[in-house]
């Protein structure tokens, strides 16, 4: 935990969110400012600035983020349609949150993956 991480502060209930699932080493919100009519952020309640910080450190709980987004994204009703799941990485990746977040998109068709 990260005293003045602002997701770490969500996950001790300091910050209010609208929650939409919370498992014992997860937690999923709605974005404060969804780009899409579905815009959830799933998160390991422990502090990892990053995806890949993460991934290396801990397999199975990135595993655990990623069964938490598949069954948002199943109660959202995205997997008929499809939808997309981004970490954004470090200062080129865009990533303003340096808590680990996989954002999961979707509702209506995407649009290309970059723009440009
Ligand atoms: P990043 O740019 O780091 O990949 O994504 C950070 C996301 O966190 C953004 O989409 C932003 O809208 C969201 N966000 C920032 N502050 C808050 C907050 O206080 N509450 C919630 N629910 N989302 C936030
Ligand atoms: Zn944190």
């Amino acid at each position: 935990m990260e005293a003045d991480c602002l997701f770490c502060r969500i996950v001790r209930g300091e910050i209010p969110a609208t929650v939409v699932r919370d498992t014992e080493t997860t937690v999923a919100f709605r974005d404060i400012q969804p780009k899409a009519p579905v815009h959830v952020l799933v998160i390991p309640k422990e502090h990892y600035a990053d995806v890949a910080t993460l991934a290396q450190a801990d397999p199975t709980l990135i595993a655990e983020v990623m069964e938490t987004a598949a069954v948002v994204a199943e109660h959202e009703g995205l997997l008929a349609d499809g939808f997309r799941l981004i970490f954004n990485t470090g200062a080129y990746g865009g990533q303003e949150v340096a808590h680990v977040h996989a954002h999961v998109l979707g509702g209506a068709p995407l649009g290309p993956m970059l723009a440009r």
